[in-house]
């Protein structure tokens, strides 16, 4: 999608620090990192957010998440864990209008989220 900030890095039009990249996936570090390991997980199409999921979207979803987990295991998030969260809209913080999660870990993350 034009002028979508992701879209270009995930054409790499913008660069970034990619850390995995398939056909459908991709996982960069957050230029902006709130814990030891930020990273930024998102599907190479181009979906909104979350509200903009269809079933069909289930497959790109289970994918997604386990791409996370492998690449926490290879951070060294195997024992300490980590958080994986995506913001959805206004209240919630949302700052870029396609589908990332944020994978967070190496310090102790307090709960609730601000
Ligand atoms: P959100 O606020 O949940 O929409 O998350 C957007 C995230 O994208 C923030 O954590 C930003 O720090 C991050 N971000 C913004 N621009 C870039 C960029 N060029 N490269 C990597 N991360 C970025
Ligand atoms: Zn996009």
């Amino acid at each position: 999608m034009d002028n979508c900030l992701f879209c270009k890095i995930a054409a790499e039009q913008i660069p970034a620090k990619i850390i995995y990249q398939d056909e459908d996936v991709l996982a960069f570090e957050d230029i902006n990192p709130q814990a030891p390991h930020h990273i930024l997980l998102i599907s190479r199409r181009h979906i909104p957010s979350i509200s903009d999921l269809t079933p069909e979207d289930g497959p790109l979803l289970a994918h997604l998440f386990t791409v996370a987990n492998k690449l926490s295991i290879k951070m060294g998030l195997g024992e300490g864990g980590y958080r994986f969260v995506t913001n959805v809209g206004p209240d919630a913080g949302q700052s870029v209008f396609h589908l990332h999660f944020h994978l967070l870990g190496g310090r102790k993350l307090s709960w609730p989220p601000g």
